[in-house]
């Protein structure tokens, strides 16, 4: 059975693709994760005692850990997910970006090109490092125009800088080292299990609450969307198929202004929830203040791991954010539990 390394695997994207993983494959997983504000057990509940997922409470900075988790399990791969991820929080604070998505990332770079040359043949020759990135580390684009795998890196954002740096830590491996490293650029993942402070789980549960759904600048930003389950469909084709040292952008085709989100967002909502007393809940939306070096547009071409990996995705944005809204509204307890910290769904990264 094929064991793979995961870290972040207590996370929005990592939940989901350990869910899917233990699902729908033969493999059995360890699940590294710190659980900061962003990682909730809960969100593992599907998998939880299930004896092909090991979760791990730790630190990716951790390199004795890491060498002892890949001494032990013998892993074919390790998938990186572990970060800091949200854009408001890195301009707030950037240090911790630094430290868990540049640092971290070379630490488990180390860690596995020391296992890694330990490997007899043919364990060596199948073993991969798959960096999970973001589009967000090749800035802004003007009124057309995709990102492809060429474009250069001109991250905008301490997040987007501190994931660029870590992606040419994973080039700098394979180049120099030959490790068999594999990075994936995604663009902006909506689904369940998100945590409230991004962009639709925030316009969610307010739209239900009531609240106000503030809008940064005029909403004008436009981001390529694509449903969790699609970008861990790519990941594991990613696994697969992907030739090392090669980068594949995952992208959704599916523009769309933060308004148009926010507005389907409300229309749903409107729609399963009748009985709301504020409806229409598009009477919610608040302009206010833009984010500090706001990037205008991001669009993927994903043609290469079209062609490369066999890689579509298969949710259409529209039914994709109605199931999410539905997921939400079914899931109280979820919210409950992980808001119950600091975090109260306000405003973040304002830089003044
Ligand atoms: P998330 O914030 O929901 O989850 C991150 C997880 O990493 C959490 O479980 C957290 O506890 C864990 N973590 C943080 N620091 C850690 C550390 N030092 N050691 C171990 N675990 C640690 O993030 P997400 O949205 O699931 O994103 C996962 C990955 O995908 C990130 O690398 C992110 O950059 C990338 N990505 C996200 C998106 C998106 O739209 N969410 C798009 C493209 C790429």
């Amino acid at each position: 059975m094929q064991t793979l390394l995961i870290t972040g695997g207590a996370g929005f994207i990592g939940s989901a693709l350990v869910r899917l993983l233990v699902g729908e494959r033969q493999v059995r997983i360890i699940n590294l994760d710190k659980l900061t504000y962003a990682g909730n057990v809960d969100s593992l509940e599907a998998v939880s005692g299930q004896s092909r997922h090991v979760f791990v409470h730790g630190d990716i900075c951790d390199r004795k850990l890491a060498d002892s988790l890949l001494s032990e399990f013998q892993p074919q791969a390790i998938m990186n997910l572990a970060a800091e991820s949200h854009v408001d929080r890195s301009i707030d604070a950037p240090s911790a970006f630094v430290e868990t998505n540049v640092v971290g990332t070379c630490t488990l770079l180390d860690a596995a090109l020391a296992y890694y040359k330990s490997l007899p043949e043919p364990a060596r020759g199948q073993f991969r490092f798959l960096q999970v990135s973001t589009d967000e580390v090749y800035g802004s684009l003007g009124a057309t125009g995709c990102f492809t795998e060429d474009s250069p890196l001109r991250p905008n954002s301490p997040y987007a800088a501190s994931k660029a740096a870590a992606d040419h830590f994973v080039r700098a491996y394979f180049q120099t080292y030959r490790l068999p490293t594999l990075t994936t650029h995604c663009s902006n993942n909506y689904g369940p299990f998100q945590f409230p402070e991004k962009l639709v789980p925030l316009m969610i549960l307010n739209a239900i609450d009531g609240q106000p759904l503030p809008v940064y600048g005029k909403g004008e930003q436009v981001r390529d969307w694509l449903h969790v389950e699609d970008h861990c469909r790519g990941l594991m084709a990613a696994l697969e198929h992907g030739r090392p040292g090669e980068v594949y952008d995952l992208g959704g085709r599916s523009e769309r202004t933060n308004l148009q989100i926010v507005q389907a967002v409300c229309a749903i909502v409107d729609e399963l929830r009748p009985d709301l007393p504020h409806r229409p809940c598009a009477d919610l939306i608040r302009f206010v203040e833009d984010r500090p070096g706001h990037d205008a547009r991001y669009a993927i071409d994903p043609t290469k791991a079209k062609r490369e990996l066999g890689w579509e995705p298969r949710y259409h944005l529209e039914q994709g954010l109605r199931e999410t809204v539905a997921w939400y509204l079914d899931h109280p307890g979820w919210v409950e539990r992980v808001t119950s910290g600091v975090y109260q769904r306000e405003r973040l990264g304002l830089a003044h």
